[in-house]
């Protein structure tokens, strides 16, 4: 929605252009059931969040955005929402010096993960919590709290899965090829 300034200009609000930024139609997809109607006679919709599936359709329709440029204004928006001012009003991110950060995110509440130095019983280690459990309110997130260790494994053993699966595909790309 674009708001008139009082000069007459159009006004664009912020949450029209993240609106815009985050819209998956301009690169062809389409993600269904984002709202569903709770009541039938007064047509009232509301945000469905994780009540009913949703459904992800991929190229669905021609594109006006290049999917690499699409992707690329996604990890440029996490980055900024990673952005935090100090007292004094100076605006850094100071969780991304760590490898992991701002590409961990929380299965259940899709908040960051954070890497956080952690004391039990006198044993100091290094693990990784949803950030919404570390505001100072809390949260009520039932997501795990993983050693940086662990974290680090995964990581390492899902590249692993990715290469040797390119490795897979470029093999049978290879034989096709011959064939042909
Ligand atoms: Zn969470």
């Amino acid at each position: 929605m674009i708001v008139l300034h009082h000069s007459g200009k159009p006004k664009w609000r912020p949450e029209t252009i993240r609106k815009i930024l985050k819209n998956e139609k301009y690169i062809g997809d389409a993600l269904l059931q984002k709202t569903f109607t709770v009541d039938f006679l007064s047509k009232k919709r509301v945000i469905n969040k994780r009540i009913l599936s949703q459904y992800y359709v991929e190229n669905g329709h021609e594109p006006i955005i290049p999917r690499e440029l699409f992707m690329l204004v996604q990890v440029e928006l996490a980055r900024r929402a990673n952005l935090r001012s100090s007292k004094n009003g100076v605006k850094r991110i100071y969780i991304s010096k760590y490898t992991l950060s701002s590409i961990v995110f929380c299965r259940e509440c899709v908040e960051i993960y954070r890497r956080v130095h952690w004391n039990s019983c006198g044993k100091k280690s290094i693990v990784w919590r949803c950030a919404s459990k570390l505001e100072e309110k809390g949260s009520d997130c039932g997501s795990p709290t993983v050693s940086e260790e662990d974290l680090q494994k995964a990581v390492l053993k899902a590249i692993n899965c990715i290469t040797a699966r390119r490795d897979d595909f470029i093999k049978t790309h290879c034989r096709n090829i011959e064939t042909a």
